[in-house]
């Protein structure tokens, strides 16, 4: 329980349990990270958006991060909606790998990635939308240098599009961080390749893994990443402006796989302790979306060995805990009555 505060109950509340998670500072950043600014791996927050569109945060929210492997949930529902379920499911299936995100795991026999939340079932995924309605993005940097083709950044603009509505803001790629990434993308390239063997990717290695990685490197604030998920605890209807970002039908599909497969392979504990359709990613952030309800979101870079933020990880047993929000347990109370019990 926390005190009662005079105002911004609810905002009050978010900061006590970042000060507590806050304290423990354990846990790695990610290899590729040497050039976080030095203050970086020091910030933290918490957000928290319903699905009526209530918004709440606290800590170091102006922080922009990559999105990275949070971008996958929602470029999979984009997907289910652009081609139908039925084609996704013949290029990426639905089961947890039980295996880190950047391991092959293809299904026996048919050489489908295991879903869509390792970097095998999002690479192949990434490829899967629909760009033909969109105008391709305009080359990064100097055009006589330009590295990415028009189908590329075709698909980057019905992803970058698709993103913005999720989020209700229009978000910018990091193109730097996204090219030093893909210099050194052996391993998404590895992966891709295998893919093509499989017949999986219909395109190049090359164009699929460009494209996943700058997929991954859309930049984001922590509230931005809350309204993403609360567009996916409101069935795909964004909270705020209204519109109908994707069908019922993707965003239900999509929290079933979170579900599942959302936390690396600590999805399992994840689903017995927190238990809430949730995504994490390599810069540090975790969304977590109850349905219905809530969207939530919590950014801190220190990595546990499995990849998931330290304190983000105990930000959400905590507000589980505190707010009810545990799908199977029959406790669940009204966000809103938690929300006021809470502050
Ligand atoms: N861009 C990263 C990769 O593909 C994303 C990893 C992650 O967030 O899990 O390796």
């Amino acid at each position: 329980m926390t005190d009662h505060a005079e105002t911004q109950p609810v905002e009050d509340y978010l900061a006590r349990v970042l000060a507590d998670c806050g304290e423990d500072t354990s846990g790695h950043l990610p290899s590729d990270a040497e050039d976080l600014d030095s203050d970086v791996p020091g910030q933290h927050a918490l957000a928290l958006t319903t699905a009526e569109g209530a918004e709440y945060a606290a800590g170091d929210t102006d922080h922009l991060f990559t999105i990275q492997s949070i971008a996958k949930p929602f470029v999979y529902a984009m997907a289910i909606d652009d081609l139908g379920l039925e084609r996704v499911q013949e290029a990426v299936g639905m089961e947890p790998s039980g295996e880190a995100f950047n391991e092959l795991s293809l299904e026996g026999g048919t050489g489908r990635p295991l879903n869509p939340m390792i970097n095998a079932g999002a690479i192949a995924t990434h490829q899967l939308v629909d760009p033909q309605d969109y105008e391709p993005l305009p080359q990064p940097g100097d055009a006589s240098e330009a590295q990415r083709s028009e189908s590329v950044m075709r698909r980057s603009a019905r992803i970058l599009a698709g993103l913005r509505a999720f989020a209700g803001r229009d978000l910018q790629v990091d193109w730097e961080s996204a090219d030093a990434e893909y210099d050194d993308g052996y391993r998404n390239l590895a992966i891709a390749h295998m893919l093509r063997t499989h017949g999986v990717l219909e395109v190049e290695p090359e164009e699929a893994v460009r494209g996943y990685i700058d997929q991954c490197s859309v930049l984001v604030t922590v509230q931005d990443i809350a309204r993403m998920a609360a567009t996916l605890a409101n069935n795909g209807l964004h909270p705020e402006t209204g519109e109908r970002v994707v069908s019922q039908r993707a965003a239900r599909q999509t929290l079933s796989v979170m579900a599942t497969c959302g936390m690396y392979d600590a999805s399992g504990r994840w689903l017995a302790q927190v238990g809430i359709p949730a995504k994490s990613g390599v810069s540090g952030g975790i969304i977590g979306v109850l349905p219905g309800q809530v969207g939530l979101a919590s950014f801190a870079p220190r990595l546990d060995d499995e990849g998931n933020s330290v304190q983000g990880v105990e930000m959400f047993k905590r507000l589980s805990q505190d707010l009810g929000l545990h799908l199977m347990a029959n406790e669940r109370r009204d966000i809103a009555e938690s929300l006021r019990q809470e502050s």
